[in-house]
């Protein structure tokens, strides 16, 4: 039975070792909840750390024995492995840089040497364990090689990857020294997931600057393999907040908590201590607010909760130093005898605390400079049964972009601040619960079981779009015996489409005339009388006619628009018109205007935007805005709209290649087919051409084709081998 195995830093579980016997705590984190129903099951698995450096082995032994009753799988480090990979690399290089805090970014080569060594020591621990059909999920920046690793030993696994902090702008990310291989190292999984657009989209644009490799409605070819990238918000366990929040003992608290703190209104923020989060930022606002309106003195209280995190790191412990600083300062100026401005706590809670927390705040002030999402707004608007309160929320936070009726602030805007306080304090009852409705819907909907239900189909989905479209590459042994089995036909109908196929791509097409090896290889396939060879290609018809002048061969040109036996009339499978040209043909020239390096090339039935020339980055841009302008003008036009190789092409929807091969296959009868093609267009000739047909994909192994070649060179050896006497 296939198994799933989940991968992070951290197991789900707290081992605490007193009085030199170890305890075991299940963990509570959003995400141990979320997983819960995988990892428990059947032969599942977590693997992970288990949070604490161990050094004898009786007591290796001792915890792995037991998590092993909990399907869970440790992974031990040593003390240098935890200072240098978690403290160092991943929370002292990769989470500034991600968190865009890149002035606290370390570049350290050694701190590098330990995270690779660490991902490499998980690689290892995972290869253990799992099998062929095995699917595997590895979670956040600690583990960013690891799915390449897996790849490279076990070629065949479905791997998923999800990053929970923000992935960062290209210009962010590309200061990174090991830039190119962290990239290569997340594009070993089959599907990545990312908490926002953003995140997926600037991620896209790494691959495409730092990997060469664009994407098509967020799908990747990495080395011949799909990988698709995608935006899935994670989620919070809404029944279990709501509950908490109805449960006796938060009820209890609630009227504790009450009565030591009095009856004016609240507002509330709790946070890990982290410069991502904008503590002391809040705090000036909540200062400034003070100052500007003093009718609220006496009125309300902030409740900050600040979870005590990596403060042995002097970039956290002057953060604390700064805060205390502040919350000193405020508490100092305006507090009263019967008043506290500041309830400051460092330290963490339990649910329940928290829970009375969340239904005490009037107001909940989530204000992070950087957050990949941010649970705890998710967290306080599920526990809100009776729906009032309001959320300021940081539009940095991934979570803003799913909760549009907070009060979105920008965290650097201290005045806006200092005005959505005000607001919130101010909000009439009537807007608080109606925009609290709209929230909680949207939280209960997209819960953590949904997230997780959601990221499983979409590897599935890509795993099993991979299957569909893999190729068997051609070695050596298997081009001998396809050789054998072609030349044994007595006839051969052969569809070789051109550019890619017989030719490499070159910058000018009109580079790409037949040289000398192909001119011989097409002289001797043509003169063999058993073979009739079609030149299939996207090309107009006169550059081919010309460039095929020497050859009996047939030519379909224009994508199937036109064709010609040798030596005859050129004609039309079905009747086109071309009224429609003009109009888009303006069009097209009003983006050359604007693009320099791009140029529209005319065809009969057909227009094509080139952009190959355009710098990086913005033939991609205008092609996504031109694509979007010819989908609104050609929706009442028997238009079809094709992306191909750096081009645009806009063409009669009735014909493509294989429409076009079709009529061929049935007018010649032949004993063998074969179609041999580069790009997405020939995707149609392998589907039109007989199940039996020999059908090879150039460059890339994701086809309905049946073979695989690396590249035109080895069409020319294959074509070269066929023709031998
Ligand atoms: N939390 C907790 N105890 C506390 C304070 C917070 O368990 O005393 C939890 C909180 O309920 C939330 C998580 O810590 O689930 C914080 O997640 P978030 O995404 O907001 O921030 P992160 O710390 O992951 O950056």
């Amino acid at each position: 039975m296939p198994k799933t195995v989940i991968v992070s830093n951290r197991l789900p579980i707290k081992i605490k070792e007193e009085h030199q016997k170890l305890t075991y705590q299940p963990s509570e984190g959003g995400l141990a909840t979320g997983l819960g129903s995988i990892y428990k099951e059947g032969d599942n698995l977590w693997v992970g750390w288990p949070g604490l450096a161990v050094n004898k082995n009786d007591q290796k032994q001792e915890i792995t024995k037991k998590l092993a009753s909990e399907n869970m799988k440790p992974v031990f480090l040593s003390t240098s492995e935890i200072e240098d990979f978690y403290e160092g690399f991943s929370n002292e290089t990769l989470w500034p840089n991600f968190h865009y805090f890149n002035q606290y970014v370390i570049y350290d080569d050694e701190l590098w040497k330990a995270y690779q060594k660490v991902n490499r020591k998980f690689a290892k621990e995972i290869e253990n364990v799992i099998e062929e059909g095995d699917t595997l999920w590895i979670h956040d920046y600690q583990l960013l090689l690891v799915p390449q690793m897996v790849r490279e030993s076990k070629p065949r696994i479905s791997i998923g990857f999800f990053l929970h902090i923000p992935f960062p702008s290209y210009e962010s990310f590309r200061l990174l020294p090991w830039r190119r291989e962290l990239l290569h190292g997340m594009l070993g999984s089959d599907f990545l997931g990312f908490h926002t657009y953003d995140d997926m989209r600037h991620f896209l644009s790494s691959v495409n600057r730092l990997a060469g490799l664009g994407n098509a409605n967020g799908q990747v070819n990495v080395d011949n393999r799909k990988v698709m990238v995608d935006a899935l918000p994670m989620g919070i366990d809404f029944d279990k907040y709501a509950a908490s929040a109805a449960s006796p003992d938060t009820l209890a608290r609630e009227v504790r908590y009450r009565t030591s703190i009095g009856d004016h209104k609240l507002m509330l923020s709790i946070d890990r201590l982290d410069y991502s989060k904008g503590i002391p930022q809040r705090l000036k606002a909540f200062e400034s607010f003070l100052t500007d309106h003093p009718e609220f003195r006496e009125k309300v209280s902030f409740l900050m909760i600040v979870v005590p995190s990596r403060d042995t790191v002097p970039k956290y412990k002057q953060l604390k130093e700064e805060i205390d600083l502040l919350v000193g300062r405020i508490n100092g100026n305006f507090g009263r005898l019967n008043w506290t401005p500041i309830h400051y706590f460092y330290r963490s809670f339990p649910l329940p605390a928290l829970s009375a927390f969340y239904r005490m705040a009037h107001v909940a002030l989530v204000t992070p400079m950087r957050d990949g999402m941010n649970l705890v707004c998710k967290e306080y608007i599920a526990s809100k049964l009776d729906k009032k309160g309001v959320l300021i929320l940081s539009e940095m936070a991934g979570a803003s972009k799913e909760l549009s009726d907070a009060i979105i602030i920008n965290p650097n805007d201290l005045d806006q601040m200092v005005a959505a306080i005000h607001e919130a304090l101010t909000m009439p009852e009537k807007e608080q619960v109606e925009r609290m409705e709209i929230m909680q819907e949207s939280i209960k909907r997209y819960s953590i079981h949904q997230w997780v239900r959601l990221f499983m189909e979409r590897l599935k989905y890509i795993k099993s779009e991979q299957v569909g479209l893999q190729t068997r590459l051609l070695d050596q042994e298997l081009t001998n015996t396809l050789v054998e089995k072609c030349k044994s036909a007595k006839s051969r109908l052969i569809f070789l489409d051109y550019d890619g196929t017989l030719v490499g791509f070159n910058t000018n097409p009109g580079d790409s005339k037949p040289d000398k090896e192909l001119r011989g290889i097409l002289k001797a396939l043509t003169s063999d009388p058993k073979n009739k060879v079609v030149i299939i290609s996207g090309r107009g018809r006169q550059t081919l006619e010309d460039w095929m002048v020497d050859f009996p061969v047939d030519i379909i040109a224009e994508h199937g628009v036109w064709n010609r036996k040798h030596n005859g009339e050129w004609k039309t499978l079905v009747k086109l018109t071309d009224s429609w040209k003009a109009d888009i043909l303006k069009l097209l020239e009003g983006y050359v205007n604007r693009t320099p390096g791009s140029f529209v090339e005319k065809k009969d039935y057909s227009l094509v935007w080139h952009y190959r020339k355009v710098e990086t980055g913005l033939g991609e841009a205008r092609t996504r805005e031109l694509t979007s302008h010819l989908k609104y003008l050609t929706s009442d036009k028997d238009l079809q709209v094709l992306e191909g190789d750096m081009v645009v092409e806009i063409k009669n929807s009735q014909v493509n290649k294989g429409k076009a091969a079709e009529v061929w296959v049935d007018r010649n009868p032949t004993e063998l087919v074969m179609a041999i093609g580069d790009d997405w267009t020939d995707e149609d000739t392998f589907r039109s051409v007989p199940k039996d047909a020999v059908t090879i994909k150039v460059g890339g192994t994701s086809s309905v084709a049946k073979y695989s070649v690396g590249s035109y060179l080895d069409v020319r050896r294959i074509l070269k081998e066929l023709t031998k006497k």
